[in-house]
């Protein structure tokens, strides 16, 4: 229902309606949040098998005869970046195995940036430099740019991924160092970049020489239903002679374990060259056997997307649960995305609205991620967007909790009409 069109009078009644079904809501002193994309404990459980995979019985080795449980392999190993390589369509050889934290190895690369560069000065030598953040984005990405001083410019996302108009006029200067980019089932937006965008991606032109590309692919394989097909980045980088403008980045917390993944990395030789140098004065290698655990669970592709299908089948229902809602409480007064796989759902107010949505959540008991937390320096320029993740709360929750946020934003859209 598009409430401008309502008379006054009905706008009144409506917002006593309103008003007393969020009340009511709001009495029952609920407790929920559908902030953080967070795996349920039931996909949790789908890979607990993992842990008898590595033992006395099986044994410690790799397929090529390494001891996982003592020192070495900086880089991780064979089989696993292997299987990272197909995943991401790159060379194994242009892989690297780490812990469990994707963001930490995104977070590294900015730190090498900033204390030993990439082929020029240091990044912190350098002045002012400068991060390309399309936005709504990941609000992790912008909290490192942050933490290093990096000034961050927003770029616009459009239905196929950032605008490319921005990106390539904004690359044309010497001062923008990188981008970051999430270009599948993105978060909060859940789309995935065309395969123009990521060609122009893959042909920029940067000023910087040591001007990179944060790829950071964390739902390779996340899909809901059928997969929507993303193209690789390193392939069509090589194909333009940019294979070192890229790091991709992805990891297995959503497929095993947040708390207990593997991480990895693709970039061209050059850095690859770089990165691993460096990493022998980080570690003397990374934990080795769970990622011979990783191995032995995941000994193809195939086997990951069976194992996904299981994550789909808990995710799916519970994207249901939200759009439905949405689609039933508030078609004329938001818009949203669908996704097709991933974590989020983007959810816009109208303009002006979405720190009173938050607020109301929040008073009514439910937390959502932070009105602005999806764009550079927290702050949306339209106050209107709301990153919305269905994945955590087991489905009887999340049905209360789309109620309140349905007679939330009800509430606000009437508020500010009245
Ligand atoms: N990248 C994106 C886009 C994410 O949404 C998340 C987690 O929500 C991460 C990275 C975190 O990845 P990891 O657990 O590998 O550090």
């Amino acid at each position: 229902m598009n409430y401008k069109n309502l008379s006054q009078s009905e706008k009144e009644e409506l917002i006593l309606k309103v008003k007393a079904e969020y009340d009511e809501l709001k009495k029952s002193g609920l407790s929920l949040d559908m902030s953080r994309g967070k795996p349920s404990f039931s996909q949790i459980d789908i890979s607990n098998d993992f842990f008898d995979l590595v033992n006395n019985n099986t044994g410690f080795c790799t397929a090529d005869g390494i001891d996982c449980r003592n020192y070495g392999i900086v880089d991780g190993i064979k089989e696993l970046k292997v299987l990272f390589g197909k995943i991401l369509k790159a060379p194994s050889e242009n892989v690297i195995c780490g812990g469990n934290s994707s963001l930490n190895m995104m977070f590294d690369c900015v730190a090498q940036g900033m204390t030993h560069g990439f082929g020029d000065k240091p990044w912190a030598k350098q002045g002012k430099i400068k991060f390309l953040c399309p936005a709504p984005g990941y609000d992790r990405h912008f909290g490192i740019c942050e933490h290093f001083g990096i000034e961050m410019i927003t770029v616009e996302m459009n239905a196929d991924g950032p605008n490319m108009d921005q990106i390539e006029k904004l690359v044309k200067d010497k001062r923008v160092k990188g981008v970051w980019c999430v270009p599948k089932y993105s978060n909060p937006e859940g789309i995935v970049y065309s395969n123009e965008v990521v060609k122009r991606f893959a042909n920029l032109k940067p000023k910087a020489k040591d001007f990179r590309i944060f790829w950071d692919n964390a739902y390779a394989v996340h899909n809901l239903g059928s997969d929507t097909s993303l193209l690789s980045i390193f392939e069509e980088c090589k194909k333009t002679g940019n294979e070192n403008m890229v790091f991709e980045f992805t990891s297995t917390s959503k497929i095993t374990f947040p708390g207990g993944g593997v991480a990895a990395m693709v970039a061209g030789d050059e850095d690859i060259k770089r990165l691993k140098q460096r990493m022998n004065y980080q570690t003397i290698g990374p934990d080795k056997l769970n990622q011979l655990r990783h191995a032995k669970m995941f000994p193809n592709v195939t086997s990951v997307k069976e194992h996904m299908k299981k994550h789909a089948a808990a995710l799916k229902p519970k994207f249901e649960i939200v759009l439905k809602s949405f689609e039933k409480e508030l078609k004329g007064i938001a818009t949203w995305t669908k996704p097709k796989g991933g974590y989020f759902i983007s959810l816009y107010v109208e303009d002006g609205l979405a720190k009173r949505v938050h607020t109301l959540c929040k008073e009514a008991g439910l937390v959502l991620t932070g009105a602005g937390a999806t764009f550079p320096y927290g702050k949306d320029p339209k106050d209107s967007n709301l990153r919305i993740a269905p994945s955590f709360p087991p489905v009887e929750e999340l049905e209360v909790a789309c109620k309140v946020l349905c007679a939330s934003v009800k509430l606000a859209t009437l508020e500010k009409l009245l």
